[in-house]
């Protein structure tokens, strides 16, 4: 089912009011399998909305309307609609006997003006309101359903709950939705999509894939609709397969997992310490790591190394390297992993040096360049990666590919 949302309020175009019913009606939508195609902003006037609703109608099997349901002047959407339809608005007894109520028990007049929440267009059922005064209005010819909700935000979710869900329901409306997160390190997303090749074969309406960027980290959410749990859960083991067959080396985790928890996970798995040497990095690689609780049964600690003397005294790097080859390069990242691994007595030492910017970048050093060093029992070696123009950016990038790093060495065999 195909739906398009109308939500309207000048509040909302003048930046008054986020607009936290589109967003909360997209997520909740979604989640039952109904696929919104549209969402709309649009002034508190009658013109503009009967001509979205118009076109709304014309590409939607369900057309959602919220705000503009109140008593005041301003509040136009059950006039609009009406003339849309070309019928007329009429008390609705039931609806006013509520408002009533609702101000008797509270022993307050009822304003005048409130009248007016009792108008109903012709044709419309009334979808009583459990939370407030300006009730739901729904209409539909078999195929098509159009929607009326207020624009508070708590009447609207309530009236979506109670009310609108279950006659889409009835009609057998929705869908089964199951979604599943892939979280991939490591990689661009548009090189992870060259890798999947072409997909086509396994995407449609019923099987769709997202990338999620973020710090270096896709979160791919694979969503399926149909019919019984068995089957979407089914189709998502297929295809997660196949995307595994893919590009495993790069999906760290089914789930939200972070890759900090996830390597902490893998060095406790094996009985393995970590030592830290970060320069452009400044401590967050290290900091990230212990984030996670429990993190002290495999971080040893970390020496922020960040100027070239610290390098020399603390990790033991070579200073005749250090001259001949700069702070950012190749066997200054080994030499820094292999000198905190002793220092700190670890199983693994890993290391972090690059141009973190916006200045300090040569031409054939350019601001984002990063050295990443490791060292086991095996040896020590570095690999090198080129990331932005942003300082914090390529801080957070560098600790996710350093993290990435230990989790590939890991896989790999390494102790
Ligand atoms: P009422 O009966 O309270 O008058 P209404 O249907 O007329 O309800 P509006 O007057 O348009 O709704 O808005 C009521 C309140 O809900 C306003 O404070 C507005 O900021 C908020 N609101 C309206 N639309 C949205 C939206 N799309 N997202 C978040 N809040 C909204």
């Amino acid at each position: 089912m195909k739906a398009t949302l109308l939500t309207i309020g000048d509040e909302l175009l003048i930046g008054q009011t986020v607009n936290t019913n589109a967003s909360w009606l997209g997520d909740r939508l979604h989640g039952l399998g109904v696929e919104v195609q549209r969402v709309v902003m649009l002034a508190d006037e009658q013109p503009a909305i009967m001509t979205a609703l118009t076109q709304a109608r014309a590409e939607s099997e369900l057309v959602v309307l919220s705000g503009g349901l109140g008593p005041t002047h301003d509040d136009l959407t059950r006039e609009a609609v009406a003339a849309h339809f070309g019928v007329s608005l009429g008390e609705d007894a039931g609806t006013l006997a509520r408002i009533q109520q609702r101000y008797a028990a509270r022993k307050q007049p009822m304003p005048v003006a409130n009248r007016k929440v009792a108008q109903v267009p012709e044709g419309f059922d009334v979808l009583p309101n459990p939370v407030g005064t300006a009730p739901g209005l729904w209409w539909s010819d078999g195929t098509q359903v159009v929607v009326l909700l207020p624009g508070v935000p708590s009447e609207l979710r309530a009236l979506i709950r109670e009310a609108v869900e279950p006659r889409l329901r009835e009609r057998g409306a929705l869908r089964m939705v199951r979604q599943r997160v892939l979280r991939t390190a490591g990689i661009g997303e548009s090189t992870l999509q060259e890798l999947f090749g072409d997909l086509s074969a396994w995407l449609s309406q019923q099987l769709r894939l997202a990338y999620l960027p973020a710090d270096g980290i896709i979160r791919l959410r694979l969503t399926a609709l149909g019919d019984t749990e068995e089957a979407l859960e089914a189709r998502l083991d297929a295809f997660e397969n196949h995307l595994r067959q893919r590009a495993g080396a790069y999906i760290y985790t089914r789930g939200e997992a972070l890759l900090e928890e996830v390597v902490g996970e893998m060095l406790k798995e094996r009985g393995l310490t970590i030592a830290l040497a970060e320069s452009c990095t400044g401590g967050l690689t290290t900091s990230r790591l212990t984030d996670i609780a429990g993190s002290s049964a495999y971080v040893r600690g970390g020496i922020i190394a960040y100027c070239n003397s610290v390098k020399r005294e603390q990790l033991d790097v070579d200073p005749a390297v250090l001259k001949a080859e700069g702070a950012v390069s190749e066997s200054v990242a080994a030499q820094m992993a292999h000198g905190v691994r002793h220092k700190l007595k670890a199983d693994i030492g890993l290391a972090i040096t690059g141009i973190a910017g916006p200045s300090g970048g040569t031409p054939d050093k350019p601001v984002g360049t990063v050295w990443i060093g490791y060292a086991d029992s095996a040896g020590a070696h570095a690999i090198m990666r080129h990331f932005t123009p942003d300082r914090l950016l390529n801080k957070s990038l560098s600790a996710t590919a350093a993290l990435d790093l230990v989790r590939r060495q890991l896989l790999q065999g390494a102790t």
